[in-house]
């Protein structure tokens, strides 16, 4: 349910987030994505990109990212030797968005050649080729960042925080959450809030140890399941419970909350 029609992808705004993205676009500014798992946004850069008429180049960074993978690397071809860029130079030169999800997975060296992207220079070094690319007024980097995930063992480091401007993403209002739900789901009305309700509910368990609590994205795979013929309580157990704790104890209370819920 991505795309609504006509390209563009269903984004429901949660504040001002459109207008600061479009200004740091236009100024050339990095950005920095802060918020839970699940809670819009890539589907916040998906939209921006259409909406700016820009390609977009999605990284899954990984602690085994390294930057070659992001740069590129020579590689054995029929021709011999040939250097093959990797998705960060092929965005650089397309001018396109280049969005780095979990960029705190990424080794810290690899972050490092981000450096030169993101301040006045606006440049990528190929330390391989001696290349040195220069962005086009339409590229932007665009990383994300879950501060409650692993926070002890893994950070930014403060020098390369300091050269996005950062906005915050959290689970949008009720009312809101509802709406996207409804939509994305393709439920009614009723079920999206019953839905809603109870994620509202289960993130209340994070003080009893919850690691990671409900996001709008596993709400959203409940309410397809109910579409597809799914019993409510076996949707809600499958895409919410079981996803997010294996822990028996955990799991009942949660279950209870559902029973309770639905
Ligand atoms: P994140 O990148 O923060 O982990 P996603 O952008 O993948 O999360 O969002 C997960 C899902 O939740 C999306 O696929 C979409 O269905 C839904 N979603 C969350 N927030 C919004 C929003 N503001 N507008 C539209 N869909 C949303």
């Amino acid at each position: 349910m991505a795309d609504a029609g006509g390209g563009a992808p269903y984004y429901l705004p949660t504040g001002n987030e459109v207008a600061l993205f479009e200004q740091c676009h236009a100024r050339g500014l990095a950005v920095m994505l802060k918020g839970p798992t699940g809670c819009g946004k890539t589907r916040f850069v998906e939209y921006m990109a259409w909406r700016l008429g820009r390609p977009l180049v999605t990284v899954s960074c990984h602690d085994d990212l390294g930057t070659a993978d992001l740069v590129g690397r020579y590689l054995i071809g029929a021709a011999g030797t040939e250097w093959h860029d990797g998705p960060l130079t092929r965005a650089v030169r397309a001018g396109a968005l280049c969005y780095l999800d979990e960029v705190v997975e990424a080794r810290q060296d690899t972050v490092v050649i981000l450096h030169a992207l993101t301040d006045h220079r606006r440049a990528l070094f190929i330390e391989k080729t001696g290349e040195t690319v220069t962005a086009p007024p339409g590229f932007q980097l665009v990383v994300s960042y879950n501060p409650g995930y692993q926070r002890m063992l893994k950070d930014m480091k403060p020098s390369t925080r300091q050269r996005f401007v950062a906005l915050d993403f959290d689970f949008p209002a009720p009312e809101r959450e509802c709406e996207i739900v409804e939509h994305e789901g393709g439920v009614a009305r009723d079920v999206a809030h019953t839905l809603v309700t109870l994620g509202r509910r289960l993130r209340g368990l994070r003080d009893r140890g919850l690691a990671e609590v409900p996001s709008t994205r596993v709400l959203v795979a409940a309410a397809q399941l109910v579409v597809s013929g799914i019993a409510l309580a076996d949707a809600c157990h499958a895409a919410i419970v079981g996803p997010l704790t294996d822990d028996p104890e955990l799991a009942g209370a949660m279950r209870d909350l559902v029973a309770a819920s639905i």
